[in-house]
């Protein structure tokens, strides 16, 4: 009788732990706190479906397809989601990948999780105040950080400099 206990425990065990790595491999915002937080229908009313499907979804826009790969001006790019500042446009780099590509955010500006989809372990990066999926983190971007934030340029907004600004 006890040895069955002990064995029932045992598979009870085995399956939180699944139950666990499961929970931990799904999206930040399922577990993490954020500044802003919305329902599912709001965030619907809010954004383009196109902004939803990356933001709130996790989805990834084709590459090249940004208006904003071409954005050479001034000033700062934010959060689509929440317009929480994001990345100075000092950082922005031609990274030849068809996404728009920074070598630092913002202070506070992102949070990042583990991402293992697709077979492949990857640094997702999302908004530190609304958990908005921005894209993802590499270590093979320039220098001084080294760092390639390869960004949805769907999920952000810019805000060019005031033109007095030099
Ligand atoms: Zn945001």
């Amino acid at each position: 009788m006890i040895e069955r206990r002990v064995l029932l425990a045992a598979v009870a065990s085995l399956f939180g732990l699944a139950a666990f790595r499961w929970l931990r491999a799904s999206p930040a915002r399922a577990t993490e706190k954020f500044e802003v937080e919305k329902t599912d229908a709001e965030w619907r009313a809010q954004l383009t479906s196109q902004q939803y499907e990356i933001l709130r979804n996790q989805g990834t826009e084709r590459p090249w397809s940004s208006p904003l790969l071409n954005e050479h001006r001034k000033g700062v790019f934010a959060c689509a989601g929440c317009d929480h500042p994001l990345f100075a446009s000092e950082t922005k780099f031609e990274s030849g990948t068809g996404w728009p590509s920074f070598y630092q955010p913002l202070e506070n500006a992102v949070g990042t999780t583990e991402d293992s989809t697709f077979g492949m372990v990857r640094t997702e990066v999302h908004c530190h105040r609304c958990g908005g999926h921005l894209g993802h983190v590499f270590d093979d971007g320039p220098k001084p950080t080294g760092l390639r934030y390869c960004m949805d340029g769907f999920a952000l907004v810019f805000h060019p400099a005031p033109p007095s600004a030099s």
